[in-house]
């Protein structure tokens, strides 16, 4: 019933527009024929407009990896969604390593979920805990908090456009991710807080597990009842795993 979103998330990477064009080409073509499967590509911002005009048209869209929730003014470095119009349909917002240096709060990824759907983007909300948190037993409250904040500026969720992205912190780069069952029960703890917040919208956000997947782990966790794709870090760098990882989430689309 949704159609499973597989996004890429660059960071700081590659190092070179030639790179960045020649991944984006590569992606492109391996999206082709997954037409059940939203790929997204996170580009660095310099490189946005560059990597649309690639993929153009195709079956890849484009998505930035942070934004300010302001139209315009003096915010150094800044990106405004109104900059994004008509190069990126999706933005990340509150990853943790915005949240962890660049001092991103709760309070600022609400405020940047709201501007990017009153500006026609689709956000991708990341929430996830510390390992120390995990340890200490606190993942549920974290996750409460961080969802319930990064909705709170909507009126709704139904036609929102948002995604929300479920990444624990200790699994991020590690090579250690969620085991499936882990990652789903906090997805249907996010669909449950989803639900009270907006019960007619609340099914038809998709909800993606990041952390070191793989091809290796991305059959079982899209095969989840709540997880509906994933937002990819390094795998996303390399086309031959990201494919990998674009085919397993078709597969689970057309229910295999
Ligand atoms: C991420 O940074 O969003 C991420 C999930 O990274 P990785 O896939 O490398 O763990």
């Amino acid at each position: 019933m949704r159609t499973p979103v597989v996004a890429g998330n660059w960071k700081m990477n590659p190092a070179t527009l030639p790179e960045a064009v020649r991944l984006a080409a590569d992606i492109g073509h391996l999206a082709r024929d997954l037409p059940s499967v939203l790929t997204v590509i996170c580009p660095p911002l310099i490189w946005l407009a560059a990597v649309q005009r690639v993929v153009g048209v195709g079956p890849v869209a484009i998505g930035a990896q942070t934004m300010h929730y302001e139209e315009r003014g003096a915010f150094t470095g800044e990106t405004s969604p109104l900059m994004l119009a008509g190069i990126a349909s999706y933005v990340i917002l509150g990853h943790s390593e915005r949240r962890q240096y660049d001092g991103e709060t709760d309070e600022a990824v609400g405020r940047k979920v709201a501007s990017a759907v009153a500006h026609g983007l689709r956000p991708i909300a990341a929430v996830g805990e510390r390992a120390a948190e995990r340890a200490s037993g606190a993942t549920e409250s974290v996750i409460d908090r961080q969802v319930r904040a990064a909705v709170s500026g909507l009126d709704g969720l139904r036609d929102s456009g948002l995604v929300m992205a479920y990444e624990p912190i200790w699994a991020i780069g590690t090579g250690d991710a969620a085991s499936a069952d882990d990652a789903q029960a906090v997805a249907a703890q996010i669909r449950a807080i989803l639900r009270e917040v907006d019960p007619a919208g609340a099914d038809e956000i998709p909800i993606q597990y990041g952390g070191s997947v793989t091809p290796g782990n991305a059959a079982e966790l899209f095969a989840q009842p709540d997880i509906d794709g994933a937002l990819v870090g390094g795998a996303s760098l390399k086309p031959d795993l990201f494919g990998a990882i674009l085919q397993a989430a078709s597969v689970s689309a057309a229910g295999g």
